[in-house]
């Protein structure tokens, strides 16, 4: 049994979870780095808290939870200088979620000098994806030189709630095609096939697919041109607009998708109408991704609002009955594993994620560790 101590470093918090095999002996959050009144003062005080909280015996590596691996990582790498560097240079493509894990790696790897430490790539499961799922049709000089592709995130998750919904329907995962819906805050579909990522909505950035909490999804590109020269807003106001201000926030006026029902129940219109955009996106990405696949074995709904609303489930799934699609109401409210009925064409099934157990695995793998 080896110790992995898992880590999530976001611009102003650090997550960690320690495991010993698969169970976790310790957990926490430490929120608002570097804010006046917050706990700590950075990063290296966030993270010596942690470990000066924790039992760090036996631990045989530190998992860091990294955004964006570019095109060049394609699985857990376990992380030296160079490794480091390449990180670095992928700063540009995620300025907004590269630094922080880089902050994290840098401080752990001084603290823990004598720990490997493994990074763990969101993007990394959907290095499988053809060609043709990752280019976009604009000129291949441009594409190549400013690395602009789709690259895909929620990796972790997606690779794990498919396995663990083959296993639940009893089948060999390398055999199993799987449609995940990651819905929390951040939200994609992933389209898996035999265990490997063919398809997924995120693209170069966590913003397109699916509507989010506070960002829009797919939209028209060409609303940003017309913001910008028409509306005459600035690049960066228009970014914040379509990333912090936008999905639920932009169209409900909160991003919370508990807020949204609330008010949806109290006959709020723009709430109702937040609710339907969300749920008929699911749908079109089910529909879009039924025919990447050809053969859909299950469904699989996960994260804050896949694994805890129903009425989201029964609304994104309604209207595919024809399809062998099929959602038994007594199942969806009492959250079972399988909320299709028997004998469905095409089971449908709620599986807690678990990233980080996935991180703490993975990182296993990379360095040849035991559970
Ligand atoms: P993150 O992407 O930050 O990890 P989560 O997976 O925890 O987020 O999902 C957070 C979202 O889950 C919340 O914003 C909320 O809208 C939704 N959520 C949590 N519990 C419920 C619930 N009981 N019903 C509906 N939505 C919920």
């Amino acid at each position: 049994m080896s110790r992995v101590l898992v880590l999530n470093s976001g611009s102003s918090s650090v997550k960690y979870r320690l495991f010993d095999g698969t169970e976790t002996v310790a957990k926490g959050l430490v929120e608002r780095i570097g804010e006046s009144g917050g706990e700590v003062a950075d990063h290296r005080a966030a993270l010596q808290g942690i470990m000066d909280e924790i039992d760090l015996t036996g631990l045989a590596a530190a998992g860091h939870r990294v955004v964006h691996g570019g095109a060049e990582f394609t699985g857990p790498t376990v992380i030296t200088d160079e490794v480091v560097a390449r990180v670095e240079a992928l700063v540009p493509l995620a300025p907004l979620h590269n630094p922080a894990a880089l902050t994290g790696i840098e401080v752990a790897r001084k603290l823990l000098p004598d720990v490997p430490q493994v990074a763990v790539f969101d993007t990394a499961f959907h290095a499988t994806i053809p060609p043709e799922g990752v280019t976009w049709a604009i000129s291949r000089e441009l594409a190549e030189r400013w690395q602009i592709r789709r690259y895909g995130f929620h990796g972790t998750s997606h690779a794990y709630v498919s396995r663990r919904t083959a296993q639940v329907l009893g089948r060999d995962p390398a055999q199993t095609n799987v449609i995940t819906l990651h819905l929390g805050n951040g939200a994609s579909a992933c389209a898996v096939e035999g265990g490997r990522s063919v398809a997924t909505s995120m693209g170069m950035s966590p913003l397109p697919g699916l509507v989010m909490g506070t960002r829009s999804g797919d939209i028209d590109p060409t609303v940003i041109f017309h913001l910008h020269r028409v509306a005459g807003l600035p690049l960066d106001e228009i970014e914040t607009s379509l990333t912090r201000h936008g999905g639920l926030q932009g169209m409900a006026g909160v991003n919370d998708l508990r807020a949204v029902l609330d008010l949806r129940a109290a006959g709020d219109p723009d709430a109702t109408l937040a609710f339907d955009v969300y749920c008929r996106r699911i749908r079109e990405y089910v529909g879009s991704y039924l025919a990447v696949l050809g053969r859909v074995d299950a469904i699989a709904f996960t994260a804050g609002v896949g694994e805890n609303s129903a009425a989201v489930r029964a609304a994104s799934l309604s209207g595919l009955e024809p399809l062998g699609i099929v959602i038994d109401p007594e199942r969806n409210e009492r959250r079972d594993e399988v909320i299709s009925p028997p004998g469905a064409r095409i089971p449908v099934c709620v599986i807690p994620t678990d990233e980080e157990l996935e991180i703490a695995d993975q990182s296993r793998t990379a360095l040849s560790l035991d559970r």
